[in-house]
């Protein structure tokens, strides 16, 4: 789980919109149902204050380059390869 420091977040968003699960929201648009992950995350980012991101890490592969790399060291996955191609067409 990712904690955002309330007392240094500037409340810009741009974590907001780039979450790709949609599970950043900006305080006051916080849906009742998920409040409790307001103390939940104020004690989170107190607890591991010291592993703090601070460096851009390269992007995770992509599922197909994955299956490519897997593919490289196993063999050929045809299953595989067929459930992904029915999943992202
Ligand atoms: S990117 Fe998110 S966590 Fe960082 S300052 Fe902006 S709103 Fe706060």
């Amino acid at each position: 789980m990712l904690y955002i420091n309330p007392d240094t977040c500037i409340d810009c968003d741009a974590c907001v919109s780039a979450c790709p699960v949609e599970a950043i929201y900006r305080d006051q648009n916080l849906p009742e149902n998920l409040s409790k992950f307001l103390r939940i995350n104020a004690q989170g980012a107190k607890e591991y204050s010291k592993n703090i991101i601070v460096e851009q890490k390269a992007p995770l592969p992509t599922v197909r380059a994955r299956l490519l790399e897997i593919e490289a060291t196993q063999g050929p996955m045809p299953e595989a390869r067929k459930i992904l191609d029915s999943l992202l067409m």
